[in-house]
């Protein structure tokens, strides 16, 4: 009779989440290019029969969060650099969660500790240098980026932009205010010119030999190699992983959120869950060549796996205004 009973009420929970999953539906609002997410968010959809909706935007969606208030129809949110997510959160419009398969499945140095953002996929800050004139094994820090053979040989793109601000924040981590702004200082010095363009801008100017070494994202290299017009560019330059005999590569993530009040929280859970599990993470880092932050799937095939930092990106975010006034006392972009 127990057992009936239990049966019973087994079959009723399954009949109820059949039906739930028919008219579920879950809402991004994405800073990601809808060709990388789309693919994920059909897989989730296939799985779940949960409903994928997403508003692509370039700019504009904290704003958006904001105005729409307790009304908004989104669920997650979705962007690149922890500097954003963290701008998210700083925002109000986000709100934390915790569960023990996203603790499990992400590193705990790429998630917030009070759950208000996770990490989906890392990218390494590298440097591109050039081939003919940067001999091999002749730079292999962050630190020595401030050497003086390097006077007039570096190349970068703002030090107020996310991806640079991100890379001080962790120099500051690592070695205190005083010694990382010296740091800062000493690579503004070694510039060939002022800051300028993105990171791919930087490779150009290489292959152009207007400088020698850049810093970079590490996914560009293969945008540009399949790039008809800039694969000249990244054929000019190999690639070099810093630190790799110390701390590791600074890494930096891609990431989402839990909107505040998301209207279909449980789905929207679920989509983070999937796309933090294996499965997930083997479809999200392939389709940008980014880096899974799951230890258990493998990274991109056209670079090396490499040591990242484990820097918590939590302090990075918690010293990037520290990092942005830095930049601005060294005038590094002046
Ligand atoms: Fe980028």
């Amino acid at each position: 009779m127990r057992n009936r009973i239990l049966g019973l009420a087994a079959a009723g929970v399954a009949v109820f989440a059949a039906m739930s999953a028919e008219a579920a539906e879950v809402n991004v609002y994405s800073y990601r290019q809808p060709f990388l997410v789309e693919p994920l968010f059909k897989a989730f959809t296939d799985k779940t029969g949960v409903a994928v909706n997403v508003v692509f935007a370039k700019k504009g969606l904290i704003e958006r969060l904001k105005s729409e208030g307790a009304a908004s129809p989104a669920d997650l949110i979705f962007t690149v650099d922890i500097g954003r997510l963290h701008d998210a959160m700083k925002a109000g419009v986000v709100e934390p969660v915790k569960t023990s398969a996203l603790a499990a499945n992400i590193p705990a140095s790429l998630r917030d500790p009070d759950g208000n953002w996770y990490g989906l996929t890392t990218r390494a800050r590298l440097f591109f240098v050039s081939r003919d004139r940067v001999p091999e094994g002749s730079i292999k820090t962050y630190e020595q980026l401030t050497d003086p053979k390097w006077k007039g040989r570096i190349c970068t793109r703002s030090g107020k932009h996310v991806y640079m601000i991100a890379l001080t924040a962790s120099m500051i981590a690592h070695h205190g205010k005083e010694k990382a702004e010296a740091w800062l200082a000493g690579l503004k010095d070694n510039l060939a010119r002022r800051p300028q363009g993105n990171d791919r801008a930087q490779v150009k100017a290489i292959h152009a030999g207007e400088c020698d070494i850049s810093i970079g994202n590490h996914y560009y290299y293969q945008k540009m190699l399949d790039d008809p017009k800039q694969k000249p560019w990244a054929e000019s330059v190999r690639v070099v992983f810093p630190n790799q005999d110390g701390r590791g590569a600074h890494v930096n993530i891609s990431g989402a959120s839990l909107v505040k009040g998301a209207p279909n929280r449980d789905n929207a859970i679920a989509l983070l869950e999937f796309l933090s599990s294996k499965e997930g993470q083997g479809l999200y880092a392939n389709v940008n060549g980014e880096y899974p932050v799951s230890t258990d799937v493998k990274g991109p095939d056209m670079l090396a796996a490499f040591k990242a930092d484990t820097l918590s990106l939590a302090r990075v975010a918690a010293l990037r205004e520290e990092a942005g006034r830095m930049a601005d006392r060294v005038d590094y972009d002046g």
